[in-house]
């Protein structure tokens, strides 16, 4: 539909019904990304959260590792969650023999840094780009940032120094699972660069 900004969920693997569910009531035509073509009809794409070595075999074997890194290096705006954290990181720790990711986030992730899915929690950030109110965020065996390069910056931090949130550029990285606590600014976030950048 002309004015909506057209955004893809890479839905190869991982939890992509619920970040489509909240693009959708943001007001953007949701595309689900499995194909080169998608993924060049899209303005932004979100990568979610799952498990990044399924994530990064199945881009491969579908011929869109390459191009989501071209979109990437052209400035495409991109939101990952967990898995997709992993995905758009420079460098991983804790990656299985042969991981690869997309890359475009100077950042070093470590995997599975949470402990195991019955470890998982639910903390409340302070991420002031997103203002006052804090995030709720909900962590499910996710990445840490161990450590962020000089091109990217911190958005959010647990109290006890660990690293959750990064942006770089058009890119953000997130440890955690927004669209399960029914946080919305992120999505927000993307979209407004989508918008920017598309000129919707
Ligand atoms: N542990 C998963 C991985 O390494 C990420 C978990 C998640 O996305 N919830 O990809």
């Amino acid at each position: 539909m002309a004015g909506k900004p057209k955004v893809g969920v890479l839905a190869l693997q991982g939890d992509v019904r619920e970040h489509a569910a909240l693009l959708e009531t943001l007001g953007a035509d949701v595309v689900a990304v499995r194909r080169p073509d998608e993924l060049a009809s899209v303005s932004g794409l979100v990568i979610p959260g799952g498990e990044s070595t399924v994530i990064d075999k199945l881009s491969r074997a579908f011929g869109l590792a390459q191009p989501i890194r071209d979109a990437i290096s052209e400035g495409m705006p991109v939101l990952g969650t967990c898995a997709g954290l992993i995905m758009l990181a420079d460098s991983v720790l804790d990656a299985i023999d042969g991981q690869q990711t997309f890359g475009g986030l100077d950042v070093v992730v470590r995997r599975n840094a949470f402990g195991r899915q019955t470890e998982s929690f639910e903390a409340a950030l302070h991420v002031a780009a997103l203002g006052e109110e804090p995030v709720r965020a909900a962590f499910i065996r996710g990445p840490v940032v161990e450590s962020v390069g000089a091109a990217a910056t911190t958005l959010a931090a647990l109290d006890d120094g660990r690293v959750v949130a990064v942006e770089q550029g058009n890119l953000i990285g997130l440890s955690f699972h927004p669209e399960i606590s029914g946080e919305a600014r992120f999505h927000r976030r993307l979209l407004a660069a989508v918008e920017q950048t598309a000129g919707v």
